[in-house]
């Protein structure tokens, strides 16, 4: 049976990962600055995951949510006293368009509305919701188009503001946007936002699920603009692999039994995994490290004339190298085997495990430079050669 074909694949077949390195069948190591999409949070097979992980296996694997389950307990502690949330309530799913799908409906729940607001180059996932106000049209089938969702620009009070009013459920928007180019939201926007929702009577919806658990620097990013949304989604960092999601509701907001649901989500070794990404990111001061690095490394990446438009926060960062170096992605991939991801059309992504090391920072940056030398070297080659042909 063959595969149904949707991805647009690399061409690397990793088969083993330790720490911020990768190899492939051949045995060549690749340094990965891609973390799987923002996911690896603590770097890839860390011994204190995997024992955690292998204990909860030998344990219990799984129960449903008819049960009482300690580890949800203990993880929902944890994370509230992590993220300075200790006085919201979580709720557990699988992945970052779950997350996102059971905010929108609560927001819905909670306001007795429909419409939802959403920035353009959103993305918030491909379920039915979290589609809807993904700002994507190729990815929305006519079944997704049903819902009331208003797009604006972010950054844009102005059009924020003709596109409110009582009838708004919601406003979701990405603690920064990563899909979209790693476009970050300006703090004083962000405060805007929330104010004009408190007025309206509509849920703020934070999308941490890729900027979220560490990554800016802070445990989300937007708590840079010192706001406290009704809503706040995560997942990737949150399971190092590992799927899980949760949504972090405002204290006002009230439970009903039956209100939400899931038979995964929760499970314990889901927790495991959770619990031991929060131990280790606690231990090794992950998030201030996290902070440290970035700013290091946007100060060296700014330094380097052949990259436009840096820009992020903490170990997520985003640039484009200049029109003439628009291969450069794939460059280093090829001759330096170190991952990082993309954003249309040229974007390179730098999402790495947040313990990346400045030594292997450095590697990159030297790879960098080398790639660029070779690629401008390779196209005055090629205008030579064209310039003697013609
Ligand atoms: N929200 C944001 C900001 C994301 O970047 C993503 C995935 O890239 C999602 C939601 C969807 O998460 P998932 O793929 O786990 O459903």
């Amino acid at each position: 049976m063959p595969l149904f074909d949707v991805y647009q694949l690399l061409p690397v077949t990793p088969v083993r990962a330790e720490g911020r390195f990768i190899w492939d069948e051949q045995d060549n190591r690749y340094l990965d600055l891609y973390g799987g999409h923002a996911v690896i949070s603590i770097g890839h097979s860390h011994p204190h995951y995997i024992k955690r992980i292998e204990q909860q296996l030998r344990q219990i694997a799984f129960y449903s949510n008819s049960v009482v389950n300690p580890l949800q307990e203990e993880l929902a502690e944890k994370l509230g006293s992590i993220s300075g949330y200790a006085d919201y309530q979580l709720f557990l799913c699988n992945s970052g368009a779950e997350a996102n799908e059971n905010a929108l409906k609560l927001a819905s729940f909670v306001t007795g509305r429909k419409r939802v607001i959403a920035f353009r180059q959103s993305f918030h996932g491909r379920t039915s919701g979290a589609v809807a106000v993904t700002d994507n049209p190729a990815i929305q089938a006519p079944f997704n188009q049903q819902h009331d969702v208003s797009f604006v620009p972010l950054n844009d009070r102005e059009a924020l503001q003709q596109a409110m009013d009582q009838e708004v459920a919601a406003v979701i928007v990405e603690g920064i946007q990563g899909v979209g180019g790693i476009r970050l939201p300006d703090d004083g926007f962000l405060q805007h936002v929330a104010t004009i929702c408190e007025r309206y009577g509509a849920m703020l919806i934070l999308d941490e699920v890729q900027s979220g658990y560490g990554r800016t620097g802070r445990f989300f990013a937007h708590q840079y603009a010192g706001i406290r949304p009704h809503l706040i989604t995560m997942a990737k960092g949150m399971g190092n692999g590992f799927p899980i999601g949760g949504v972090l509701i405002h204290p006002d907001i009230q439970p009903r039994k039956g209100m939400l649901g899931t038979t995964f989500g929760g499970g314990y070794l889901a927790c495991a995994a959770a619990l031991a990404v929060l131990e280790i990111m606690e231990q090794e001061n992950l998030i201030g490290h996290a902070a440290q690095l970035g700013e290091w490394l946007m100060q060296q990446l700014s330094q380097i004339p052949e990259i436009e438009n840096l820009r992020g926060r903490g170990l997520m960062i985003g640039l484009d190298p200049k029109p003439d170096f628009a291969g450069l992605r794939k460059h280093l991939l090829q001759r330096h085997r170190i991952f990082t991801g993309e954003a249309k059309p040229h974007t390179i992504r730098l999402l790495p495990p947040l313990n990346l090391q400045q030594e292997e920072a450095e590697l990159f940056l030297q790879a960098l430079w080398q790639s660029l030398d070779e690629i401008r070297k390779e196209t005055s080659a090629v205008s030579f050669h064209e310039k003697q042909k013609s």
